[in-house]
């Protein structure tokens, strides 16, 4: 049964659809069966996987708004174990759409009750905003993974961010965990990237995942060759963080099942209470 997780942060360019590619790829050169769920209508997902813009292919689109069977939206990408559910502009529509349908914020979950079983990881990534298609994706998600990039203000951004999430947990869907915060676009040549990330570790403590993705050009340069980083240049420091962060995720997801999943629901609980305390100094929340 798969795990799905979320990528998610309303704020932009931070890394999120670099994370469901190259995570994904990595996921499945661990042999690990993974979907890539392109829920963003910028299609950069899609695109970065390979598939240039076509008019005529079948999107998410077609499966969450008309009812396409979802199996026919699936594609095989050129990473063996690795498939996708493309996105294009017409998704657009649908974050609209949707609004005026029944079961608006469950559909996409509604569509993967069916295939999850097929799968070891499904990813989804999310649009910059708080809209419909980002609440179908949290609600249809075991745990969300943040991608957070080393600036100025990241901590306010994230314990905002945070809880958010957790009023979510309340209404879409109570047993959403907190997968990870991913500290993305690293510069340890500089100042600030030291102490945003040493300020979210002593905040966030084990919420925040060890890997860190460092900015590198071999990351930005891949998707215009329609390839994950590690298909791109395997010897970068992208690719090889990348490659850490998917060992990361699976041994998190074996020690979730070796303590049973109400231990583990429990870790997140933690992390919501951090998060929304407002003790100890939470810039979030003052
Ligand atoms: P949006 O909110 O628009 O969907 P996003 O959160 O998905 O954005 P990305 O598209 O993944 O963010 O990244 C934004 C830009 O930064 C892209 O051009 C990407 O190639 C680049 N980028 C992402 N991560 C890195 C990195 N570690 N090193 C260098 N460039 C990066
Ligand atoms: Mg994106």
């Amino acid at each position: 049964m798969a795990r799905i997780i979320a990528i998610a942060n309303q704020k932009g360019g931070v890394g999120k659809t670099t994370t469901a590619v190259n995570l994904g790829a990595s996921l499945a050169a661990a042999e690990k069966a993974t979907l890539v769920i392109d829920s963003d209508p910028q299609a950069n997902t899609t695109s970065a996987l390979g598939f240039p813009k076509d008019p005529a292919r079948r999107t998410l689109y077609q499966s969450l708004i008309l009812g396409e069977p979802i199996e026919r939206v699936i594609l095989k990408t050129q990473v063996e174990g690795l498939e996708i559910i493309p996105s294009d502009k017409n998704l657009v529509g649908a974050a609209v759409e949707l609004v005026s349908m029944e079961d608006r914020e469950y559909r996409l979950k509604a569509l993967l009750h069916g295939i999850r079983g097929r799968y070891d990881f499904i990813l989804i990534d999310s649009p910059p905003a708080l809209d419909l298609l980002t609440l179908n994706a949290l609600a249809a998600s075991d745990s969300v993974l943040v991608p957070i990039q080393c600036e100025y203000l990241a901590l306010e951004g994230v314990s905002e961010l945070l809880d958010t999430l957790m009023r979510l947990r309340r209404t879409i869907n109570q047993s959403l965990a907190i997968e990870g915060i991913l500290l993305t676009m690293y510069d340890d040549r500089t100042t600030l990237s030291k102490q945003v990330a040493a300020d979210l570790r002593s905040f966030f403590g084990s919420q925040v995942f060890q890997s860190v993705i460092p900015r590198n050009v071999r990351i930005a340069e891949a998707p215009s060759h329609g390839k994950p980083v590690m298909f791109y240049d395997i010897h970068s420091k992208g690719a090889e963080s990348y490659i850490q962060l998917g060992k990361e995720v699976i041994a998190n997801a074996q020690k979730r099942i070796g303590e049973g999943s109400e231990r583990a629901d429990s870790g997140t609980g933690n992390a919501a209470s951090a998060a929304s305390a407002g003790g100890g100094g939470s810039p979030g929340t003052s």
